[in-house]
C-alpha cells in the first residue's frame, strides 16, 4: 500500500505505513519522533533533531511550530528566502516521504494526513497543499482526535461512549465519540489551537529564569536555549517530584560564564498550568453537554497527545468528573495508527471500523438582519457537529429589483447576531447575466470528508447557474514556489564545519577556546555516524557559549 499515515504536530511529527507484517512507525535519525523543526541553509533543507539543534545557533534560519501558523497570511524569511507556513510544513512530509522510501524501499504517493479536530477550513487547506507541495496526494484529512480514537477502537468490539482527550505541543482537542457496532462516530468535538505543551515550556522557562538571578538581558538566543530545557525539566517532572538544573556554562556575562543553577518542584510547575488544565476539563464538560450526555454516560476518558503524560491531567480529571482516565497506549503514536488505518479502510483493508466525521463548526453566509437595516448578521447553512459529507442548500432573495450582482461572504462560526465574532474564510460574487424583477438564489453548500468546503449559487428563477469563485483568506503556494527543487538533506556536517570556521576567524574569542573547538572539528570530521550526534551537540553548545547570547 503505497500510503502514509502523517500525524504533522506542533512540536513533533511521526509517519506510519501498513506492511504485510503489521504497522511500522518510520525511523527518523533513531527516532520514531521527528521533530517539526526545518533549518534552511545554503546547501539545502534539514528537517528534524539536527534543525532542531540548529535553532539554538542559527535561530534566523531555522523555523519551529509552524503549524500554529498555518492558515495565516504570515511568512517567514529563512536564510534570505521568504517562505509560507505550508511551504515549510511541506519539508516535513518531504522529509517524511523520503526517509520511508528509503526506509520501505518503495515509493509512497499517498497519504493520510490529520489536523486537530477545531482547524477551520483555512488551516485545513494550508495542510493539504502542504501535503502536495511534498509530493503526495491527499488521500484524506482526518481529525487528529478521531484519528487517536480510531487506533483505540481498532480491534475493540464493544460499543462505547467516550472522551478523547488530546493534549499536544500545540493544541487541545476534545472530541465525545460513540462506536457502536464498528462505527466510530465523533458526536461533539471542541478544541483551543493556542493551548499545549509549548506553553507550559513558556511558564516553566520564565520561573527558571527568574530563579537563575541572571541580570543579563534574555536574548532570542537564551530563549531558544531556555525553553529547550525547561521542555526537559517539564518532561521529567511527570516522573519525578523535583528536578534540580546544573548548567555550569549556560550563558555569558562579561566573557564569563555564568552556572545556572536552580531547582524546580512539581508543586511550582503545576502551580504555573493549573488553570490551563482546569480549562481544558471545561471544555471537556462543555463537549459532553453539547453531544447531550452527560458525566455519568461517559464510560472512558481515553488521553493522547504527548503532554497528556502530565499526571496533574489525570488527577484534575479524577477530582472533577470522577472518572479515572486512561492514557491510551503510545499517546504518541496513535494518531498516526489512526491515520494510517484509516488509509487502509479506505483501500478496502478489513479493519472492522468504519469513520463518521463531523463539522465542529457552523458554516454559512452574512446577510442583513432584516429589510429595514443594514446591519449584518450570520445565516447559518450547515451547523456545527454535522457528519460529513455532507450539504445544504439556503435560498436568498434580492435586495433590489433586477440585482445584477450578489456579494456572498462566507463565514464560520457560532454568533449568529454579531457577525464580526466569527471568522471570515472566503467571499465570492455571483453574476448574474439576466437578472429578473425579483431574483432570488439557492446557495450551495458542500463540504467534504475532508473539511473542505465547495460553494455554489443559482438563480431560481431563469435556473441559470451562476458560477462564483472561491476565495480563501490563505496565502497560496503559487507557481513560485522551489519547494520541489530544494534538497532534503540528510546530514549537515558541511553546515557546521563551516559555522565552526566562522568561530575560529572571530579575533574576539580567546585563543584556548580556539584550539577546543578546533580539535572538536577534527574529531567531527573524522567521527563515525553514530559518534557524530553527541560531538555535534557538544560543538552546538561550545558554539553558543563562544559566540555569546
Ligand atoms: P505531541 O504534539 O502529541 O507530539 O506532544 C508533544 C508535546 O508533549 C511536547 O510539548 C512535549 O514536551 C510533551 N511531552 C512529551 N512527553 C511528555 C511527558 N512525559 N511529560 C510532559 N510532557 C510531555
Amino acid at each position: 500500500m503505497d500510503i502514509i499515515g502523517i500525524d504533522l504536530g506542533t512540536t513533533n511529527s511521526v509517519a506510519t505505513v501498513y506492511t504485510e507484517d503489521g504497522l511500522k512507525h518510520i525511523s527518523f535519525d533513531g527516532d520514531f519522533l521527528l521533530p517539526s523543526v526545518v533549518n534552511i541553509s545554503n546547501d539545502g533543507v534539514m528537517v528534524g533533531v539536527k534543525a532542531k539543534n540548529m535553532a539554538m545557533i542559527a535561530q534566523e534560519n531555522t523555523a519551529i511550530s509552524v503549524k500554529r501558523l498555518m492558515g495565516t497570511k504570515e511568512t517567514l524569511t529563512l536564510n534570505g528566502k521568504k517562505f509560507t507556513p505550508q511551504e515549510i510544513s511541506s519539508f516535513i512530509i518531504k522529509k517524511i516521504k523520503e526517509t520511508a522510501e528509503q526506509e520501505m524501499d518503495m515509493e509512497y504517493k499517498r497519504c493520510v494526513v490529520t489536523v486537530p479536530a477545531y482547524f477551520n477550513e483555512n488551516q485545513r487547506d494550508a495542510t493539504t497543499q502542504a501535503v502536495k507541495l511534498a509530493g503526495l496526494e491527499v488521500l484524506r484529512v482526518i481529525n487528529e482526535p478521531t484519528a487517536a480514537a480510531i487506533s483505540y477502537g481498532a480491534n475493540r468490539d464493544e460499543d462505547i461512549l467516550y472522551g478523547v482527550y488530546d493534549l499536544g505541543g500545540g493544541t487541545f482537542d476534545i472530541s465525545i465519540i460513540e462506536n457502536s457496532e464498528g462505527l466510530i462516530e465523533v458526536l461533539a468535538t471542541k478544541g483551543d489551537n493556542h493551548l499545549g505543551g509549548d506553553d507550559f515550556d513558556k511558564k516553566l522557562a520564565n520561573l527558571i529564569w527568574e530563579k537563575s538571578g541572571f541580570d543579563i538581558e534574555l536574548t532570542k538566543k537564551l530563549e531558544i536555549k531556555l525553553n529547550q530545557l525547561a521542555e526537559k525539566t517539564k518532561i521529567a517532572l511527570s516522573n519525578e517530584d523535583s528536578v534540580h538544573i546544573d548548567e555550569k556554562f549556560f550563558a555569558k556575562k562579561d566573557g564569563e560564564a555564568l552556572h545556572l543553577e536552580v531547582d524546580v518542584t512539581k508543586e511550582e510547575f503545576e502551580e504555573l498550568i493549573k488553570e490551563d488544565i482546569d480549562r481544558t476539563i471545561d471544555l471537556l464538560l462543555e463537549t459532553l453537554e453539547e453531544s447531550n450526555n452527560d458525566i455519568d454516560d461517559l464510560e472512558a476518558i481515553i488521553l493522547t497527545g504527548g503532554s497528556s503524560r502530565i499526571p496533574l491531567i489525570t488527577n484534575q480529571i479524577l477530582e472533577r468528573t470522577e472518572k479515572l482516565p486512561v492514557l491510551i497506549e503510545d499517546p504518541d503514536k496513535s494518531v498516526s495508527i489512526g491515520a494510517i488505518l484509516q488509509g487502509a479502510m479506505i483501500e478496502g483493508v478489513d479493519t472492522d471500523s468504519i469513520l463518521v466525521d463531523i463539522t465542529p463548526y457552523s458554516l454559512g453566509i452574512s446577510t442583513l438582519k432584516d429589510e429595514f437595516s443594514f446591519d449584518l448578521i450570520l445565516s447559518k447553512i450547515i451547523l456545527k457537529n454535522t457528519p460529513v459529507p455532507t450539504s445544504k442548500t439556503s435560498r436568498y432573495y434580492a435586495m433590489v429589483e433586477y440585482q445584477k450582482k450578489f456579494q456572498i461572504d462566507i463565514y464560520q462560526g457560532e454568533d449568529e447576531e454579531n457577525l464580526d465574532a466569527n471568522v471570515k474564510i472566503g467571499e465570492m460574487l455571483l453574476t448574474i447575466e439576466n437578472p429578473v424583477e425579483n431574483g432570488a438564489i439557492d446557495v450551495d453548500f458542500r463540504l467534504n470528508q475532508d473539511g473542505m468546503l465547495s460553494v455554489v449559487g443559482r438563480e431560481i428563477h431563469t435556473n441559470e447557474i451562476v458560477k462564483g469563485e472561491f476565495k480563501t483568506k490563505v496565502a497560496k503556494s503559487t507557481k513560485h514556489s522551489n519547494v520541489k527543487e530544494m534538497d532534503i538533506l540528510t546530514e549537515h556536517d558541511k553546515v557546521i564545519v563551516e559555522k565552526i570556521d566562522k568561530i575560529l576567524e572571530n579575533d574576539t574569542i580567546l585563543d584556548e577556546d580556539k584550539e577546543d573547538l578546533k580539535e572538536l572539528k577534527e574529531k567531527f570530521v573524522s567521527a563515525k555516524s553514530e559518534e557524530k550526534a553527541s560531538l555535534e551537540e557538544e560543538i552546538i553548545d561550545s558554539i553558543f557559549f563562544l559566540e555569546g547570547a
